[in-house]
C-alpha cells in the first residue's frame, strides 16, 4: 500500500478555466502561462490541459524545448527571454517568442546572426520595477530592436503589479495602462498587458484596457490573484491534494500535540494524524485553524505541521477512523482559502508541491 497522500490534477477543470479566460477577454489571444512546472501541475499536463490556448508561456528554454518535443506546434513565449547569447540560436531553431526587457539582450541580439526571423515581446516597466524599459526609453529600444535583421513582429508588453486590486493606493492598473500608452505612442504592433488579475477585471477596465494577447496563469489553475474567490469567478480547482487519517489520539485536558507542544487540549479532544507534512509542500507555518476536510466535513489543523504529518481536530467528525479521507486543498476546499489561513498565496502552495507526492489525473 503506498502512502495515502496524492495530488489529483483535473484536466477538464484546466480546460474550463481556459474557456473562462477566453470569456473574460474575448477579443484577445491567450498565452496560457505554464511556468514553474505549470504551477506545480506538470508541464506535460499543462500542454494537454491548455491544448486550446493560442500559445504557452514559460521561463526556461530547456522546458520550452521540451514543449516542442512533446509536440506543441503553436507559439511558445519565454517570459524573461534568453539569459545569455549562447541561447539565441534556440529562438529561430524552435520558433520561440522571446521577451526582451533590457539593453543587454538587445546588444546580444545585435551581435548574433539570426538564422531565420523571430518574434519578440518588448517589455515596458510601467511601475512593477522588475523587468522592462522605462516608458521614456521604450521607443528608442523599439527602434534599435527594429533595426536588427531577423526581428519580425515586436509585441508591446507590460506586466501589472496590482491587477487584482483596482483601487490600489500606490499603483493602479489604470495608471500602468496610462504609462504604457505614453511609452508605446506611435508604435505599431500587438499589445499584451493582462495577467489573471487583468483578465478577471477586464469587464471593469473595458474602457481603458485592450489586449491582443493576454497572459493568464493562476486563474487557469483555479486560483485567484486577489480578494475575490474562485467561486465568484466561476473557476474550478485543478489540483486536489488529498490524504488520509493514519492515526487517532484521544487527549485529555492539558495534553499537548506535536513538536513545540503548540496545541494544548482544554478538554477531551480527538486528534487525527494525517499523512501530509512540510516535506510534501504543505506550509509548515500554517496555524491552528487552517481548514481541512475530513470525510467531506470541514475541520481544522491543530498543532505544528511536521515533516511528514499534521494533526487535525476530529470533533466535527465523530465517525472519523483510520483511513478517513482528508482533503488538504482542491475539491470542496479552495486553495486560496488554505493559503490565506497559512499567510501565503495559492500560487505558492501549487508550485511547492513536492516531487515525492504521487500525482494522477482525474
Ligand atoms: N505574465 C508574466 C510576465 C508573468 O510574470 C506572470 C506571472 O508572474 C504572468 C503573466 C501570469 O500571472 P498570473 O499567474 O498572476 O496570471
Amino acid at each position: 500500500m503506498p502512502r495515502p497522500l496524492s495530488a489529483t490534477i483535473h484536466l477538464d477543470s484546466m480546460r474550463h478555466n481556459l474557456a473562462r479566460a477566453r470569456g473574460c477577454a474575448p477579443d484577445a489571444k491567450v498565452w496560457a502561462v505554464v511556468k514553474a512546472n505549470a504551477y506545480g501541475h506538470g508541464l506535460e499536463r499543462g500542454l494537454r490541459g491548455f491544448a486550446d490556448a493560442d500559445g504557452l508561456a514559460l521561463i526556461e528554454t530547456e522546458n520550452a524545448v521540451r514543449l516542442r518535443e512533446l509536440g506543441w506546434t503553436k507559439p511558445i513565449m519565454l517570459l524573461e527571454g534568453f539569459f545569455e547569447a549562447a541561447d539565441i540560436p534556440l529562438l529561430p531553431e524552435y520558433n520561440f517568442n522571446s521577451a526582451i526587457h533590457c539593453i543587454e539582450q538587445i546588444k546580444m541580439l545585435e551581435y548574433t546572426r539570426l538564422t531565420s526571423p523571430i518574434d519578440v515581446h518588448l517589455k515596458m516597466n510601467t511601475g512593477m520595477n522588475r523587468l522592462g524599459f522605462m516608458p521614456t526609453e521604450y521607443a528608442a529600444a523599439h527602434a534599435r530592436l527594429r533595426a536588427i535583421p531577423g526581428i519580425r513582429n515586436i509585441t508591446l508588453m507590460t506586466h501589472f503589479a496590482n491587477a487584482d486590486e483596482l483601487e490600489h493606493p500606490l499603483l493602479t492598473v489604470r495608471e500602468q495602462v496610462r504609462r504604457f500608452q505614453i511609452g508605446a505612442e506611435g508604435l505599431a504592433g500587438e499589445r499584451s498587458l493582462s495577467n489573471s488579475g487583468g483578465v478577471l477585471q477586464q469587464a471593469e477596465l473595458a474602457a481603458e484596457l485592450s489586449n491582443d494577447w493576454v497572459r493568464p496563469g493562476v486563474m487557469l489553475y483555479g486560483g485567484t490573484p486577489g480578494v475575490r474567490t474562485a467561486d465568484d469567478y466561476k473557476l474550478r480547482p485543478t489540483m486536489t491534494l488529498a490524504s488520509a487519517v493514519i492515526g487517532i489520539q484521544q487527549l485529555v485536558a492539558g495534553d499537548t500535540v506535536g513538536y513545540g507542544s503548540r496545541f494544548q487540549a482544554a478538554g477531551p479532544t480527538t486528534v487525527g494524524v494525517v499523512a501530509c507534512g512540510y516535506a510534501d509542500g504543505y506550509p509548515r507555518h500554517a496555524p491552528h485553524g487552517t481548514p481541512v476536510l475530513v470525510d467531506g466535513v470541514r475541520t481544522s489543523l491543530i498543532g505544528r505541521v511536521s515533516m511528514d504529518m499534521m494533526t487535525v481536530d476530529l470533533a466535527p467528525i465523530p465517525n472519523a477512523r483510520v483511513g478517513s479521507t482528508v482533503v488538504l486543498w482542491g475539491d470542496g476546499l479552495p486553495i486560496d482559502e488554505v493559503a490565506t489561513a497559512a499567510g501565503t498565496i495559492g500560487y505558492e502552495l501549487m508550485c511547492a508541491l513536492a516531487p515525492r507526492v504521487r500525482v494522477h489525473e482525474g
